[in-house]
């Protein structure tokens, strides 16, 4: 089956005049790569909760998500290549123009179910999932908990993850961090960089999902939101193409590009001591740039 695939990410080193001038060493572990659709973080975070349904013989799963988000949609398509049927309910009525990512996690075979914002909120399943789909096994927002964590862990499955003294990467729930906080060893920095405007609950979140050696064990940055969660303005997307020009690694603009973004500034402010080898996570979420504008992207 699909999640039991075992998966070795690439990892590629970058050559850069800041990191020259800086002289610190910094890779790009290339989870946007794992899976056309199923990008970057979500394959991992999912992969433990697929099995946990199959071994309870759940046949359907049931999530929530915004019409862009790419859990939703790597929900779907997850679900499908496992031999799952998947719903979604979605925040905020429907749209008479699905988003993309709404159309292609239909296609992907996933029943959507739209609440208005309050009732989404309280995240109470609608009574027509229970009657349609009696044994469903559900999957929070976000994929948030400890599935989810233990998912996320085997990220740092390959060989010589322990080189590197920082490990930074994008942050929405933080279960992903979580899960990278516990592979780590005790000498590696954690760095999230949070993509929503004073998330401040996260990291009471992220201590919930960690050992008790962990907790507190990691630096969350609250700087780099761009004015919120999917908020943009020209200077993320010149980033974008400027970093594309220079790496040829693309990046999505709801949080790997913030992610990046803020390390490029923190190197420039010389929070990395001069003999940091850092790893920058790419958490993949490539299909959100479907929504920019035509021609916004070089890439
Ligand atoms: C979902 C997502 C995240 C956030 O992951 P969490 O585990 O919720 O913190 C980060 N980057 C990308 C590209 C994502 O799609």
């Amino acid at each position: 089956m699909f999640f039991t695939e075992k998966l070795r990410p690439r990892v590629d080193s970058l050559d850069l005049p800041l990191l020259t001038k800086k002289n610190i060493k910094v890779a790009v572990l290339r989870l946007d790569l794992v899976d056309p659709v199923v990008s970057g973080n979500k394959w991992f975070k999912l992969k433990e909760y697929v099995a946990e349904a199959l071994a309870q013989n759940k046949p359907t799963l049931v999530t929530f998500g915004g019409a862009f988000s790419n859990h939703i949609l790597a929900t779907a398509c997850f679900s499908q290549k496992n031999g799952l049927k998947s719903v979604g309910i979605i925040r905020g009525e429907k749209a008479k123009n699905l988003s993309p990512t709404l159309k292609s996690a239909l296609e992907w075979g996933m029943d959507l179910f739209f609440l208005d914002r309050q009732s989404y909120k309280k995240k109470e399943i609608p009574l027509s999932i229970w009657d349609k789909y009696p044994n469903y096994y559900l999957v929070n927002e976000g994929g948030y908990g400890s599935l989810g964590m233990k998912g996320a862990k085997s990220i740092l499955d390959f060989p010589d993850a322990e080189i590197y003294t920082h490990i930074l990467s994008a942050v929405g729930t933080g279960t992903t961090l979580a899960g990278l906080i516990e592979a780590s060893t005790p000498a590696q920095k954690l760095i999230g960089i949070s993509s929503m405007k004073k998330n401040l609950g996260l990291e009471n979140e992220i201590n919930a999902l960690v050992s008790e050696q962990n907790k507190s064990r990691f630096d969350l940055v609250h700087d780099f939101h761009f004015g919120g969660y999917a908020k943009h303005d020209n200077s993320l997307l010149n980033f974008m193409n400027e970093w594309f020009a220079l790496t040829h690694i693309p990046l999505d603009f709801v949080y790997t590009a913030k992610a990046f973004y803020a390390f490029c500034k923190m190197a420039e402010q010389n929070f990395f001591p001069a003999g940091s080898k850092i790893l920058l996570i790419h958490t993949g979420g490539l299909q959100g740039n479907d929504s920019l504008k035509k021609g916004t992207l070089i890439f």
